[in-house]
């Protein structure tokens, strides 16, 4: 069972201290989408939940509006380290509500998800000046995507999320993150949404803290034949695999004239 509670909190907009974003907003504290890789759940340190991360939901509140002349032009990412459309947000509609706050404020918002709930918000969306839904996918393989990730949509209703958006005249990017070693295709992603996305951003699987060993056991079990590489990669620490496949995703994307963002480092 998932504890909820409504939390008051100072301000929603966090300075951010990623280079690609200026600020950050996240309605909700903790996700209950329980992602094995899940890269957020560090952020359970600044709670004072006893739950472990996935298991609790904080619906951030404040009756302060949010300062949107400060946010002008700025860079702005939404949801970065929570889903903004988990379950939660039938109930609560947290993530409605701060978007209505923010849909004049000119920022520069990148919206991320793995939700095709984001389409309920169509029309709001449509009245943003500089908006881009960001949707994750890290396999097209809908089992895999299962185990991997417990309680988010479908790899296919994300892409016919990703379809009626761009019909709309949203600005879609796919972000093709974790990118699993030998496991994620990411050609294959391409190919199956180019029609109608606009840009490609990717990021490899990083592992760390606590969910390390879950994702290394996971493989194990899943993937032995990749066993030994992901202990090279990730318990050696060799950055090889990834260096080469940063290049190759850099030539893939230029050859094929895409918009891309490779974070891969
Ligand atoms: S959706 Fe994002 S924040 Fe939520 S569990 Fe998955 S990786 Fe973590």
């Amino acid at each position: 069972m998932v504890v909820e509670r409504i939390t008051e909190i100072k301000n929603y907009l966090t300075k951010s201290k990623l280079k690609e974003a200026n600020y950050v907003v996240n309605p909700y504290s903790g996700c209950p989408c329980k992602c094995l890789y899940c890269y957020a759940s560090y952020m359970v340190n600044f709670t004072r939940h006893h739950e472990t991360w996935g298991n609790f939901i904080d619906v951030k509140y404040t009756p302060k509006k949010i300062n949107i002349s400060k946010i002008r032009d700025k860079a702005v990412f939404f949801g970065n380290v929570t889903e903004p459309y988990n379950e939660f947000e039938e109930k609560y509609r947290a993530s409605r509500k701060l978007l209505e706050q923010l849909s004049l404020s000119g920022a520069y918002i990148s919206l991320f998800t793995k939700s095709d709930m984001v389409v309920q918000d169509l029309e709001l969306l449509k009245t943003f000046e500089h908006l881009k839904v960001v949707m994750s996918i890290c396999t097209l393989d809908e089992n895999l995507k299962s185990k991997l990730e417990l309680n988010t949509s479908s790899i296919a209703s994300r892409i016919e999320a990703l379809r009626e958006l761009k019909k709309n005249g949203i600005k879609t990017v796919v972000f093709i993150s974790p990118i699993f070693p030998f496991i994620t295709d990411y050609q294959g992603i391409i190919e199956e949404t180019r029609d109608f996305v606009d840009e490609y951003w990717f990021d490899q699987l990083v592992l760390r803290y606590n969910f390390k060993k879950p994702v290394l056991n996971f493989i194990c079990e899943n993937f032995p034949i990749y066993s030994e590489v992901y202990e090279k990669i990730y318990t050696e620490k060799s950055f090889d695999y990834f260096a080469e496949l940063s290049q190759e995703i850099d030539s893939y994307c230029i050859d094929n004239g895409l918009n891309f963002k490779n974070f891969i480092k």
